[in-house]
């Protein structure tokens, strides 16, 4: 398996261990806030593979404590158990990070053991799922989990994963509310009222032009609720992305776990949407209030929280 990254060490992707962060290309998802804008694509190139990864972790024996797998999204890699394998053989803990779309692949690492810990994003409320991923279309289909209509189906040469084609900078027709113009500070809904063109850093074409299937996420966050591995849901949270009114709805989705983890944007050079903005402290602190309610365990990742 090719991998895109390798950051030797790291305190905080595994939290509660020491650990290496290993990053895998490629993302059927296209978060307009993504900060791994580059792997998501398939853009970033590989820097080893699996044999050298072994190698290095082989020398890291009894310094580190586990291996954080990420991307990208590493899900859509068939060869990941196989990789989960090696890692766990040569006796470090394993962390999977997921976007939650491919609950066939999350189902079999957690079935086989394949994983210690698994964070999975929640990225908003079912009404605003598909947008907030960077579908093309944001209507929400919850056809049956894990069926696959031909709208629905990413090729992983499509998805960027394990290819090293380059990146186009073309331009798409998506219906993205995302303007000053049309949002409202006071309630910036973003109910797709309109299509509009926006430059977009993504390859085009099939990838984005897909209908979420909500079912996938749902199926994927059973799994967890009801598995035995340990694990946490997440949101980043952008100002024009979230409302208040969406981690009740949130809140509905996850209601029963254990850890969910409110973590505030930031803006980077590497975010495709040039426009984008961190909510202010108070209202991260209102969500998490809310979602307490549903997760007793929120916590708000890198921010006070309020007494
Ligand atoms: S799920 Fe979204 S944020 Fe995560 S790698 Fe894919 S595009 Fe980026």
């Amino acid at each position: 398996m090719k991998i895109h990254g390798l950051q030797k060490m790291t305190l905080l992707d595994y939290p509660g261990y020491v650990a290496c962060t290993v990053f895998l290309g490629g993302c059927d998802f296209r978060c307009p806030y993504c900060h791994n804008f580059e792997l998501a694509c398939g853009a970033a190139q590989p820097v080893m593979d699996d044999e050298e990864l072994f190698a290095f972790l082989k020398k890291r024996k009894g310094l580190l404590d586990g291996v954080a797998i990420t991307g990208g999204e590493p899900c859509l890699h068939k060869d990941l158990p196989e990789l989960l394998r090696g890692i766990r053989a040569l006796g470090f803990r394993t962390k999977l990070d997921t976007n939650g779309y491919h609950p066939e692949m999350l189902r079999h690492v957690l079935d086989e053991g394949l994983v210690d810990y698994v964070a999975m994003d929640i990225k908003n409320s079912p009404a605003k799922y598909a947008e907030t991923a960077g579908f093309r279309y944001f209507s929400v289909e919850e056809s049956a989990a894990g069926s696959e209509s031909g709208a629905d189906t990413v090729d992983a040469a499509a998805s960027g994963a394990d290819t090293d084609a380059a990146v186009n900078s073309g331009t798409h027709t998506a219906a993205a509310p995302l303007t000053d113009e049309n949002r409202s500070d006071a309630d910036p809904a973003l109910t797709a009222s309109g299509t509009r063109t926006v430059s977009s850093p993504y390859t085009s074409g099939d990838l984005t032009n897909r209908i979420l299937n909500l079912g996938k996420i749902k199926e994927s966050i059973s799994l967890l609720i009801n598995g035995t591995v340990d694990y946490e849901f997440r949101t980043t949270v952008v100002k024009e992305f979230h409302t208040a009114e969406d981690f009740f709805e949130i809140g509905e989705m996850i209601r029963g776990a254990e850890h969910y983890y409110l973590q505030c944007f930031t803006d980077r050079d590497t975010v495709p949407y040039g426009n984008l903005h961190a909510p202010s402290v108070e209202t991260l602190q209102k969500y998490w209030r809310i979602m307490l309610d549903f997760v007793p365990g929120t916590e708000l990742r890198g921010i006070n929280e309020p007494a």
